[in-house]
């Protein structure tokens, strides 16, 4: 065994997934970044945090409509993710879902050595970071005991509309997400009660107008106000204790609490890798989404450089070129021309569309 490969067993690579490239975060940019590297014939790893892809779009609005896909429309998130996978699946990538990535190390060969929360290691020639905001975490609504009964009476977020339509909602924030799911509910659930800390609100004006000719007919409350506590009886939620903004406190009866106070976005362990970091997001170059690490690169979200836009789009653009980045990384010698798959005989094959090359 030479030096080299002395130092890399020590640092830990023996046993380790043997990979071209890791993709870190199974976001919309992390899957369509496995369809790029697989048409140009690079198979990829993918890891995530949570236990399913979809990134944003399948945890935080995955029954909303997105608008501004090229030749889409209008397309739900949720279906945005299936038909991501869906392009994806002739490459056969490897996913490895409900693990963080939480260490990166540089080799002194120059690869890298990733490991995850429940201790899995992946020696990787290259690496892909596209975690959007990092591990997020929503913002919680902050009463002693909500902990037990969130996911089941205290949801941070939307799965299924059916599971509240006909129950008491209290609908807590003043943003978007708050605003147009008092809308949605408002007529389908038992009751609505939006709650807001102030009279003034981030939802787009058109919404919080329709809220207030809803509160105005008698189909839905809206009560200015924090919570105060949890209202529960032999252990079971029966609503929120409110603290009005003029001093007076109201129980308000539910079976359900929803709550939009938004994002906490947490860059959480990709902070301690080593890359050049600008407010939050992963400094890189706008020719091959590169960080100030050759060899890993960064496309969605989590990225930044001049005139970065956090839009679905950019980021596959980003992924197209940093496909063909990773593939010059991998086989500096090997010219990587363009092809279309239009008329491509060797993508074709690789799509498992197509005649032999
Ligand atoms: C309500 C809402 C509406 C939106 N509407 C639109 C729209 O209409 N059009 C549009 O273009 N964009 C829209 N966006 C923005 C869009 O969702 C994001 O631009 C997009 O999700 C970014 O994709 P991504 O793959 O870069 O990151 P993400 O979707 O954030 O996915 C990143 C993934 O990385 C994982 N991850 C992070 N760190 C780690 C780690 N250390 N280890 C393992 N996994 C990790 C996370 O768990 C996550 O699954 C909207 C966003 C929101 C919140």
């Amino acid at each position: 065994m030479s030096a080299s490969d002395d130092s890399l067993e020590a640092a830990g690579v023996d046993g380790a997934i043997q990979a071209d490239v890791v993709i870190v975060g199974a976001g919309p940019c992390g899957l369509f970044q496995i369809f790029e590297l697989g048409l140009l014939g690079i198979h990829a790893h993918i890891i995530d945090s949570l236990q399913h892809p979809g990134g944003q779009c399948s945890e935080l609005y995955p029954e909303k409509p997105i608008y501004d896909i090229p030749a889409l429309p209008v397309c739900g998130a949720q279906e945005l993710v299936d038909r991501l996978l869906q392009q994806a699946k002739p490459f056969n990538a490897q996913f490895h879902m409900g693990q963080e990535v939480t260490e990166l190390k540089v080799l002194p060969d120059h690869t890298f050595l990733l490991r995850t929360s429940n201790d899995t290691r992946f020696h990787a020639r290259t690496v892909i970071v596209a975690g959007g905001l990092g591990s997020f975490q929503p913002r919680r609504l902050g009463c002693e005991g909500a902990d037990a009964f969130e996911g089941t009476h205290i949801h941070y977020k939307v799965k299924s509309a059916a599971d509240f339509t006909g129950k008491r909602l209290l609908i807590f924030g003043g943003g978007d997400s708050a605003l147009d799911w008092t809308l949605e509910f408002a007529g389908k659930a038992r009751s609505v009660t939006l709650v807001h800390r102030r009279n003034e609100f981030r939802a787009a004006p058109a919404s919080v107008a329709k809220m207030r000719d809803l509160v105005s007919s008698g189909s839905m409350r809206y009560v200015e106000a924090i919570a105060q506590s949890l209202i529960s009886e032999g252990g079971n939620f029966q609503g929120v204790r409110l603290k009005k903004t003029d001093g007076q406190v109201e129980d308000v009866h539910a079976d359900r609490a929803l709550v939009f106070f938004g994002l906490h976005p947490k860059l959480g362990p990709i902070a301690n890798w080593g890359l050049g970091i600008d407010k939050r997001a992963i400094q890189v170059d706008t020719e091959k989404f590169q960080t100030n690490i050759p060899g890993i690169f960064a496309v969605g979200d989590i990225n930044t450089y001049p005139g970065k836009k956090k839009l679905i789009l950019s980021g596959f653009h980003e992924a197209a070129l940093a496909a063909f980045a990773v593939a010059a990384h991998l086989n500096p010698a090997k010219k990587i021309p363009l092809q279309y798959t239009t008329t491509s005989p060797i993508m074709q094959k690789r799509l498992g569309v197509g005649a032999e090359p």
